[in-house]
């Protein structure tokens, strides 16, 4: 609980289950005791905040929920002072009293919420854009990780005057168009009825405070376009479509704002030879009928350059053979390179080799077709 903040339930002076119709009792009693028009004592204004505040939130079933949940945490993380006051329910019991909310809300809340710690309408400063990127890595940089440098333009804060807007020597005074609240009230009339919709300043972007001179650089928010060389490190393993997110390199936020992120998504350039199956590289080789008959060495790219394969006698078209620890690093240790061995069949001979074959085929004799079971391989 705040320091020095009553219960809501307390200050209305309701049990914690209380119907709405007691609270709204309760609530209509106090209001007219406190009410700023009527009560002069200098306590009135604050006490009539207090009992606003608490009604406002306890009137609301999904509000009162939150708070019942989570005490004024669970009120102030998630509703800005203008989700709160500024709710029918709430305006509706002041039309009834007959007073002009409008002209209370603004006098009495206009000027900032001052004991009341809820968010503003957006005011304040604001945090910088999130920034997105994209980079391209080898198969190999993806495996065993690597760093990129990239350049990005984005709005980081001026180099003149340091952020704040204000050139150098001049001062900060309170902005003249919002009167420091950083909030303008745009009023419609439609029929009877006035609307307010309270946004955020556009003369001082919310902050309540503007710089007497302009900055000459940036012209008085603060932020300069720059280009920036950052080293991006990408982890051994990386997926392709993964994204990296380097907190607060992103641009920063205007008038001093805190920085966004930067988003950079990691794509991974095919290999001409090299598939990824996960932890796993695939690879096809395609070898001769004697190299699969007799065996053979064959080189064989991997990750980390050529290797020796030796390919058994008898090897069968299909056959997987595997190169343990040649794969992508992963969590749980590394993968390894499958070899599919895809036996060759010539389709052009030369006299020489037709004539070898046609003894080899001799020898061979004309054997009928093995009839092969499907279950025993
Ligand atoms: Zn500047
Ligand atoms: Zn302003």
């Amino acid at each position: 609980m705040l320091a020095g903040k009553r219960d809501y339930y307390e200050v209305l002076g309701v049990d914690r289950n209380a119907s709405q119709d007691e609270i709204k009792r309760a609530f209509r009693k106090l209001a007219f005791k406190y009410h700023p028009d009527r009560n002069k004592s200098p306590d009135a204004e604050e006490k009539f905040k207090e009992i606003s505040e608490a009604y406002a939130v306890l009137s609301d079933p999904e509000k009162r929920r939150q708070y019942d949940a989570f005490g004024f945490d669970g009120i102030r993380g998630r509703y800005t002072a203008e989700d709160i006051f500024n709710q029918t329910r709430f305006r509706d019991i002041f039309t009834e009293f007959g007073f002009n909310f409008d002209d209370l809300f603004s006098r009495i809340f206009g000027g900032g919420f001052g004991g009341f710690n809820f968010q503003q309408v957006r005011t304040g400063p604001r945090r910088g854009r999130d920034l997105k990127t994209q980079i391209e890595v080898t198969l190999e940089q993806a495996a065993f990780g690597t760093e990129v440098e990239i350049t990005l333009p984005r709005l980081r804060k001026c180099s003149r005057c340091g952020g704040t807007g204000a050139e150098p020597g001049s001062s900060v005074v309170t902005c003249p168009k919002c009167g420091g609240t950083g909030r303008i009230e745009h009023r419609t009339v439609s029929g009877f009825a006035q609307m307010i919709r309270v946004v955020p300043c556009d003369r001082c972007g919310g902050r309540g405070r503007v710089a007497e001179k302009p900055c000459r650089t940036c012209g008085g928010d603060g932020l300069e376009e720059r280009r920036t060389r950052l080293q991006v490190k990408v982890p051994p393993g990386i997926e392709d479509g993964a994204y990296l997110v380097l907190r607060g390199q992103g641009e920063d936020g205007p008038y001093g704002g805190p920085p966004g992120d930067l988003y950079v998504t990691v794509r991974i350039k095919p290999h001409p030879y090299l598939l990824r199956r996960g932890r796993d590289i695939i690879y096809e080789a395609e070898i001769n009928f004697p190299q699969a008959a007799l065996g053979a060495e064959i080189k064989v790219p991997t990750l980390t350059g050529e290797t020796t394969l030796r390919v058994p006698p008898g090897t069968q078209s299909g056959t997987i053979l595997r190169l343990k620890g040649k794969g992508i690093r992963g969590r749980f240790g590394r993968g390894d390179q499958l070899v599919h061995i895809n036996v060759r069949v010539p389709k052009r001979l030369t006299l020489r080799q037709r004539e070898l074959i046609e003894k080899l085929a001799k020898e061979f004799g004309s054997e009928e077709p093995r009839r092969r079971s499907w279950w025993r391989r």
